[in-house]
């Protein structure tokens, strides 16, 4: 019986590091692993077909299919073992459809994924993962805040070093636009 299982963490916790970990493992054991990820992450374009996943910490990098609609697309391609970037982007169609593939088809599904966005709430994604994924794993990672501790649970935006106090959900970090990781305290503050 295969499995979702859905890997959450904050920014900068190192999930596409560890899914690229991961992901080398399964390839060694000729597995057929396929790394997939929605494409309106657009730290790297907003485009649909093949790119790469790159990590930020390794510089490594695997080819990725981007996807647009997710149950049409998914299809066409071949795979034994699925992981999928970005998962809080998804949509509860999307969820669905990755948990056809692990029990219709018998494929084992990683998702690694942000769990909430900067206003404290659960993404899209994630939400519906929480709610149906065989199991639940944190990566955990400390508040970003000097001197603290603490594990980072939520995040805060800043917009030229400025905490943004806006609620728009969509994480993308450019230009004047940087994040940072923080502990449940010092998001409240
Ligand atoms: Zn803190």
């Amino acid at each position: 019986m295969s499995k979702v299982i859905f890997n959450y963490g904050c920014m900068g916790s190192g999930k596409t590091s560890k899914l690229l970990t991961k992901f080398n493992t399964y390839k060694r054991r000729n597995k057929n692993p396929l790394i997939i990820k929605p494409c309106l992450d657009d730290r790297e374009g907003n485009f649909i077909g093949w790119g790469v996943t790159k990590s930020r910490i390794t510089k490594y990098e695997e080819p990725t299919f981007y996807f647009k609609d997710l149950e049409k697309e998914i299809e066409k391609l071949e795979f034994g073992v699925l992981f999928v970037d970005e998962v809080q982007f998804l949509n509860r169609n999307d969820i669905l459809t990755l948990c056809r593939i692990a029990d219709e088809k018998d494929i084992d599904v990683f998702c690694y994924g942000l769990k909430t966005d900067v206003s404290g709430n659960l993404f899209e994604g994630s939400k519906h993962l929480l709610a149906l994924a065989d199991e639940i794993k944190e990566i955990e990672t400390l508040c970003e805040i000097e001197n603290c501790s603490c594990n980072a649970v939520c995040h805060i935006r800043y917009i030229n070093g400025k905490r943004d106090y806006s609620n728009k959900s969509i994480a993308i970090e450019k230009d004047n636009i940087t994040y940072k990781s923080v502990c449940r305290k010092h998001w409240l503050i």
